[in-house]
């Protein structure tokens, strides 16, 4: 069997599966204090420690994700209280004597969709995540890309829209990606949730330039197979469609693209993808 551990900064989930990839129970919890969080998840993995072969662990960043490193599975600077320099692989390494891998949520999410969600003939992607905050991963033939750490795409400069007074919601880039189109940038501009904000309302083709503007920036770097969109951002009926005419129009025909709903794309495994890459990496750790 193996176990799966995606850390968010609201929740923290937690699931065994079989080989298959099958899942055989799960738990769901809020994220306090690390050792209250990871404390909850010891009792659960606990009742299969004889089973389990490896752990794959998808957290909250910044996180160092180097397997050289002497601070490997340390979560670093974070406005999380509680959690800066808290490490995760030493706290599952005290009770589980088994190979723990550990990336970032983005990441995990990117390859659960990588390894479950893409036809054979693609082989490369970029995946935006868009909610509390946002993330993004870019794999390429099933390698995680990433230099001396995850990528921060998700704090890439872009263009603000003429229309947008918002002066961006980021404490270090003001007006980057996260900090004009993530969740709390949304309800900070608007003073109401993404989620209770009409499909229809004009402040969506504002979203939609910023997602746009970053599918396109990640296209012309990477030239990937696809690019998914996830995310409680994303739940929003009509929003993939508007990033994909922006994504058009911003590109003016400069570069060619797969027919773009099947280049600019959602999630296959919504709200699983994390746990799923997690177990994939697990399994793929002790080379199976
Ligand atoms: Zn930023």
């Amino acid at each position: 069997m193996f176990a799966a551990i995606e850390a968010g900064g609201t929740k923290i989930i937690s699931a065994i599966a079989d080989e298959e990839f099958n899942i055989i129970d799960k738990i769901k919890i809020p994220t306090t204090s690390p050792s209250e969080s990871f404390g909850l998840i010891r009792d659960f993995l606990m009742a299969y420690k004889d089973k389990l072969k490896a752990i794959g662990v998808g957290s909250f960043g910044p996180i160092d994700i180097d397997e050289k490193s002497r601070t490997y599975g340390q979560i670093l600077n974070t406005p999380k209280k509680g959690w800066s320099n808290f490490n995760i692989y030493n706290q599952l390494n005290k009770d589980f004597d088994i190979k723990i891998t550990i990336t970032s949520d983005v990441n995990a999410s990117a390859y659960g969709e990588y390894a479950f969600g893409l036809s054979e003939d693609k082989k490369s992607l970029v995946y935006f995540t868009v909610g509390t905050g946002i993330g993004a991963a870019y794999i390429q033939d099933g390698l995680l890309i990433g230099g001396r750490s995850h990528p921060e795409m998700g704090h890439m400069i872009i263009n603000k829209h003429q229309d947008d007074g918002f002066k961006g919601s980021c404490p270090y880039h003001g007006p980057c990606l996260e900090g004009l189109g993530s969740g709390p940038a949304i309800s900070q501009r608007l003073n109401k949730l993404g989620e209770d904000l009409d499909k229809d309302d004009k402040f969506w083709d504002i979203e939609a330039n910023y997602l746009g503007q970053a599918a396109l920036n990640t296209s012309y770097m990477f030239n990937p197979d696809c690019i998914i969109f996830g995310g409680g951002v994303m739940a929003k009926e009509g929003l993939i469609e508007k990033i994909r005419e922006n994504f058009e129009r911003l590109n003016k025909s400069y570069m060619d693209f797969a027919p773009l709903d099947e280049f600019i794309i959602k999630p296959k495994y919504d709200g699983q993808s994390a746990i799923l890459g997690c177990l994939k990496l697990a399994k793929e750790s002790i080379g199976e």
